[in-house]
């Protein structure tokens, strides 16, 4: 006889995507119960009271999403440079708008209205589904504040603490970009991270939880990502960084060390289950590196480290993780991030799938099961947290309920294939953290999404207006980066 439940509020009837223990499973017509900012209750039919139901019959519930590697904002740089970039950063020519001038001149992002920018990218966050981001963002202008009270507003689950840099990028006079290390800088900054990961423990109704973020791995020295990840360690969070995503990150450390960057870290002591290596794609294997003398594949596996796997923004570059199954089998954590705009984990987990099949010209690698899971229980185990990324009792209400009643979804046999290969965020209806609903009917319930589009275009304009004071030589916007078509003209 099942015991009688009161709570807080009901979800009944649809599609119910239901972690059993070991694994998901497809519940036709069951029910979610929540009491306060847990699941109290799963199955076929309900025994107590509630009080207040949402019926989702003709929907799909699913876990909130967890994105494990984000840059949440407006990406005001970013969306300059689809068919664009630096031709000398082969590949990830992200680097031309981030560098300051050596000469003292503006910085690119200098315009930037962080805050109007924040509440954009959290807003995209929480409509799109993702319940828990882990988001790589320096301190700000007062020592986090900002990130606090935007986050704070919208609700959402953040996993941060101020970025640690291990030095930095120039913009040269001659236009060259140089990196410098610097060890002090990195202390400090990692001194600091670590003061914000314990003062503010439990923070947003215990809905902020701390993490080291090391900015790069190409921008650090050894010394400083062992001293990062023991701090990481001693602090119980977890350990990330941007690892081997530009390619002359592998061939630059075997120069200098006669190892590749994977054996540098798995030395350096930084590999576990601890540690999540945002990126993660030019290893030995990886078809661009060519490197068949070492086996990186295997000591990734056999450390059980985690891999922040984004394939949207390395596919606008022409590159593939090689490739998410492969690395899965080996016995990686793969788990998924929205690095880029449009921050939707709908895209990554269908580019995770169609990116593993073209690498590995097999039709039948990362099946929809295995991208969806990577968009929440695999996301969980990268950031330690068994109570997250499942609708199970006794995991956090963290949970999102799509309406695929529309012609793009159209009639399928197979919610989570379909879901997977079809959804789009517009179909989001429903958007629940810690058992409170942010989105509902479609629409952000804590803050007002037009007021936010307004805010982010005056900000992205500011930026992209600050392109010539920023220029070597002077260039626009439509000069650096021509339209895709040319104008009308009479
Ligand atoms: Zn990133």
């Amino acid at each position: 006889m099942m015991r009688p439940v009161t709570a807080d509020l009901l979800i009944e009837g649809g599609t119910i995507v239901a972690f059993d223990g070991k694994e998901h499973r497809q519940l036709e017509g069951g029910y979610v119960a929540i009491a306060g900012d847990e699941i109290v209750g799963l199955g076929k039919s309900f025994v107590g009271e509630a009080k207040r139901r949402i019926d989702a019959r003709g929907r799909i519930v699913i876990p909130g999403q967890i994105s494990t590697h984000a840059h949440i904002g407006a990406h005001e740089g970013p969306r300059l440079l689809i068919d664009a970039g630096r031709r000398d950063f082969i590949r990830s020519s992200f680097l031309h708008f981030l560098p300051t001038r050596r000469d003292g001149g503006p910085g690119f992002m200098a315009p930037q209205d962080a805050r109007a920018s924040l509440r954009y990218g959290f807003a995209t966050l929480l409509r799109h589904g993702v319940t828990t981001v882990l988001a790589f963002a320096p301190a700000g202008p007062r020592d986090g504040e900002l990130m606090l009270e935007v986050a704070a507003e919208f609700g959402i689950r953040l996993v941060w603490a101020p970025v640690v840099a291990g030095g930095r990028y120039w913009l040269e006079g001659d236009g060259r970009v140089v990196r410098e290390l610097d060890d002090a800088a990195g202390r400090k900054s990692l001194e600091a991270a670590a003061r914000f990961v314990e003062a503010h423990r439990g923070a947003l109704d215990g809905r902020l939880s701390g993490v080291i973020a090391l900015d790069e791995y190409y921008v650090s020295s050894p010394a400083l990502r062992r001293e990062a990840k023991q701090v990481a360690r001693a602090l119980g969070v977890p350990f990330t960084l941007h690892f081997v995503e530009q390619h002359r990150e592998f061939f630059e450390t075997m120069v200098a060390t006669g190892q590749t960057p994977v054996q540098c870290l798995a030395e350096e002591e930084v590999l576990d289950e601890g540690t999540i290596l945002a990126h993660c794609v030019y290893i030995a294997s990886h078809g661009a590196v060519a490197y068949p003398l070492e086996d990186d594949i295997a000591i990734l596996g056999a450390s059980k480290v985690n891999v922040a796997h984004s394939p949207v923004a390395f596919a606008r570059r022409g590159l593939a993780l090689e490739s998410f199954s492969r690395y899965r089998r080996a016995g990686v954590n793969v788990a998924l991030g929205t690095d880029t705009y449009p921050l939707d984990m709908f895209s990554e987990m269908r580019m995770a799938s169609l990116m593993n099949k073209l690498a590995d010209n097999n039709h039948e690698e990362a099946p929809a099961a295995d991208v969806f899971a990577a968009s929440n229980l695999a996301g969980a185990q990268a950031l330690g947290r068994p109570d997250l990324g499942r609708i199970a009792p006794g995991a956090k209400a963290d949970l999102v309920i799509v309406d695929p009643r529309a012609l793009a979804f159209g009639i399928n046999p197979d919610p989570i294939r379909a879901l997977v290969h079809l959804a789009t965020p517009d179909m989001i209806d429903t958007v629940i953290v810690a058992g409170r609903a942010l989105v509902e009917g479609k629409r952000l319930l804590v803050a007002d999404e037009d007021e936010i589009l307004d805010a982010a275009q005056r900000s992205s304009h500011a930026v992209w207006q600050g392109h010539a004071a920023h220029d070597l030589l002077g260039r626009s916007v439509a000069e650096r980066f021509p339209p895709a078509l040319r104008a009308w003209t009479e």
